[in-house]
């Protein structure tokens, strides 16, 4: 009986160890908790004990991979994300980095597509502030020297749809790469048909697209593909949502920050 008991005890143990869904890369998945830790944020804005669980997946979008970067939601002050190199097969340039916490998709992808017959070499992934500003600066004065009509502040309005405003890019988050060529052909190569068909396998979102452009302000960029995570990314395709849609759906109106927007 004794020995019935122990036994009994053992199986309701491993039950419930296996329904946690713990298991799998912990590099891919979403891991709220690995998320809050990370950011140094408490974990108790999101205490759903005391309520229904509500339907659906549901995400942390102060977390590192989902924290939207645009040009009316800049980079917070002071976030350095920890960076770890990108391997030499595909690192297009000295020095190339991203995200250590989604270094190994990134490999995983690349790795993949060159087992397909796919060669896809990184030719920009993170930026230092002081990289976007030289950028800016040169895509600010291209078009003025094309328009010289044009006051700094008009100017600026238009560079800013091609090339990030400083403390406004993905590339700084360490979570965006461009992929092979920044030319609007590249969306004809086998390379680009590879990406759309398998990217968000890896978490990775094609991120400015012709489609979205009215809300992302971001001229389609066939080569730029941002980190958010495979549930995130999965949806996005699923349902055709730009990483702004997918937030203004997804995101519960609870303790979360929208209203910095108003600043615009
Ligand atoms: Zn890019």
């Amino acid at each position: 009986m004794k020995k019935l008991l122990s036994l009994i005890l053992v199986f309701a143990l491993v039950l419930s160890v296996c329904g946690c869904g713990s298991f799998g890369d912990p590099t891919i998945s979403v891991n709220e908790d690995d998320v809050s830790s990370e950011d140094g944020l408490p974990n108790s804005s999101n205490n759903t004990s005391s309520e229904e669980v509500e339907e659906g997946p549901i995400f942390d979008f102060n977390s590192w991979e989902l924290r939207l970067v645009n040009g009316s939601t800049p980079i917070p002050d002071g976030y350095v994300p920890e960076l770890a190199a990108i391997s030499a097969p595909y690192a297009g340039f000295n020095g190339a980095s991203f995200d250590a916490r989604a270094i190994d998709p990134l490999h995983a992808l690349c790795a993949d597509a060159k087992a397909a017959g796919i060669n896809l070499t990184v030719i920009s992934a993170y930026r230092t502030n002081d990289f976007q500003t030289g950028n800016f600066e040169r895509k600010v004065n291209n078009v003025m020297a094309a328009d010289p009509s044009l006051t700094r502040e008009e100017a600026e309005a238009i560079a800013a749809t091609v090339v990030a405003r400083p403390g406004t890019s993905e590339h700084q988050v360490g979570l965006a790469v461009d992929f092979n060529s920044v030319e609007d052909s590249f969306k004809n190569t086998d390379e680009y048909a590879w990406l759309a068909a398998n990217c968000t396998k890896y978490g990775f979102i094609l991120r400015y697209t012709e489609e979205k452009q009215d809300i992302t302000k971001i001229i389609p960029e066939p080569w730029h593909y941002r980190y958010v995570g495979v549930e995130a990314a999965k949806i996005m395709e699923e349902e055709n949502l730009c990483l702004e849609e997918f937030i203004e759906k997804y995101n519960k109106p609870t303790a979360d920050e929208t209203t910095a927007d108003a600043a615009q």
